[in-house]
């Protein structure tokens, strides 16, 4: 461990950037705290603009000889990354839950094989991408998928590993070469991707990563003309000006946003199945893109759910994510915990009711009671605004109409939960206007299924071919069948 090195709960850590295969320092640093008791973590270094320009020379040089390669070549190099992924499982888990709060359990059983996989699956499905031919009478045309260049992966500190592995793999496994600019308040596992990609044996320059602050850093990469791609998950604000500085260069940019997801329970759903349910919009301290966070029951079964939900939210266990039993870690940053006081009091002073929570929780100076408001208004900021914390809305409607015009009501369209007989719920389901919706039920994913949002949710969809989609240049290669003559009168 050399100087520069953290040392996380026993794991070294480097806190500098890794550009073209080396680890590179900066004059300025910036420092980490931890959210389960904010105890610094380190130095990490803060990239000037010209260590991000360096990072994309390095991935732009790199481009060529790894665009060229096959993709089950990169395939092989693709499994050997997530192997070294495997090989330093404890130390993704438990840097993770220090610096991102997250639950060390979740990381464990969930996030840390999910990035794994992130890397194979797409890796593979690289070899499956239907480059096809179109045979008229005059051509063959050879339609191929051509890797666009160097991507900037921009990405935030909820779920760092599993965000970055999400677009890494896809990103890699169709030819390009990127700079990831990892969330500065969560920026540990990114450093650690980067010793697998150097373990793995990535040659330089394909993967490159660049730590430091969204106005500094992360402007100056998405300003480089040289980008082809940027592929951003975080909050609305930001994606504004990440996709004005993209347009200056034409460059294209899928944008994964927040959400303000209905929760929805019908009058012939299983309420205590819908409140246990409801329960897990708690988890991560609802700092989750996809959580159903505005709750929309039907009035005559109302009390019924409250009841319920409240009996499985009393028995939730708030404290360090780093102990198993826990189920409700801490908010990330001082920050974000007056943020999310200052929503419950603004909507206290507007008329909402507090079912159970809405003070900070004692645990810990950044933790916060699970919360339910009533009593809230359509039109008013804690049912249009995301909190992204664990503050939750309860609304009440009396027919299909109306609970489908309320969930349709704000600017974001990202997921949905719909309880109901399932029929009904299905029938709900499709007049939602968001990017997924889940039926009695809620978190099922699949790498192969799309995921996206609509309206202020963001654009494009992530996944299976999608991703393909988006990191991948499609071209046309035309054969003419029979020797060309040229003609000025030709279409
Ligand atoms: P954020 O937008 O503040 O930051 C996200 C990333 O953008 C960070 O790495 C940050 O440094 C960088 N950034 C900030 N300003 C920048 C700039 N001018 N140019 C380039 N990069 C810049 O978001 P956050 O607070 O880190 O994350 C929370 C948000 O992310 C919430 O809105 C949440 O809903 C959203 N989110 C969405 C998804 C999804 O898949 N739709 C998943 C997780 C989180």
């Amino acid at each position: 461990m050399n100087a520069a090195t953290l040392n996380i709960a026993g794991h070294a850590v480097s806190p500098l950037h890794y550009i073209n295969g080396e680890r590179i320092a900066s004059a300025e640093t910036f420092d980490l705290f931890s959210p389960i008791d904010q105890r610094v973590l380190g130095k990490i270094a803060q990239a000037s603009p010209e260590q991000v320009a360096s990072a994309v020379t390095a991935a732009s040089a790199a481009f060529p000889a790894w665009s060229q390669l096959t993709a089950a070549v990169r395939r092989d190099y693709l499994h050997a990354f997530a192997a070294e992924i495997g090989k330093r499982k404890d130390a993704f888990c438990e840097v993770e839950s220090n610096d991102a709060g997250v639950l060390l359990s979740r990381m464990q059983h969930g996030v840390a094989p999910r990035a794994m996989l992130n890397l194979t699956y797409f890796a593979d499905h690289a070899l499956t991408l239907q480059d096809h031919m179109i045979v008229t009478e005059q051509a063959t045309h050879y339609v191929k998928h051509d890797p666009a260049g160097v991507c900037a992966i921009i990405t935030p500190w909820n779920a760092p590993l599993m965000l970055t592995t999400w677009k890494l793999g896809p990103a890699l496994a169709s030819g390009n070469t990127v700079v990831i600019k990892p969330p500065e308040w969560a920026p540990l596992t990114c450093s650690l991707l980067a010793e697998c990609a150097h373990a793995a044996g990535l040659p330089p320059g394909v993967v490159n990563v660049v730590q430091g602050s969204g106005v500094v850093t992360g402007a100056a990469l998405v300003a480089d003309p040289r980008l082809a791609r940027i592929s951003f998950t975080g909050s609305v604000p930001t994606a504004k000006l990440i996709a004005g500085a993209a347009a200056q260069n034409l460059v294209p940019c899928s944008l994964e946003l927040g959400g303000k997801s209905p929760f929805i329970v019908l009058e012939d759903a299983d309420v205590d199945a819908a409140a246990a349910c409801g329960a897990l919009m708690y988890r991560n301290a609802t700092q989750v893109c996809l959580a159903g966070t505005r709750f929309l029951v039907h009035a005559r079964v109302r009390d019924a759910f409250v009841a319920s939900m409240k009996s499985v939210v009393e028995k939730l266990t708030v404290g360090d994510p780093r102990e198993p039993a826990t189920e409700v870690g801490p908010v990330i940053h001082p920050r974000q915990h007056e943020r999310i006081k200052a929503y419950v009091a603004r909507a206290k002073a507007a008329g909402a009711n507090v079912l159970w929570g809405g003070e900070p929780h004692p645990y810990g100076a950044l933790y916060f009671q699970p919360t339910m408001l009533t009593d809230v208004a359509q039109d008013s900021e804690i049912v249009q605004n995301e909190v992204f914390g664990p503050v939750l809305t309860l609304q009440t409607f009396l027919s299909d109409a109306e609970v489908i015009a309320m969930a349709n009501g704000t600017d974001y369209g990202l997921g949905g939960v719909c309880y109901g007989a399932e029929a009904h719920a299905k029938g709900i389901a499709e007049q939602v206007r968001t990017g997924f919706i889940w039926v009695n039920s809620f978190g099922i994913r699949d790498l192969a299924a799309p995921f996206g949002g609509c309206k202020r949710s963001g654009n494009g969809r992530e996944g299976g071919d999608w991703s393909f989609e988006f990191f991948c240049d499609i071209k046309d290669v035309v054969v003419p069948k029979k020797p060309f003559v040229p003609s000025f009168s030709h279409r």
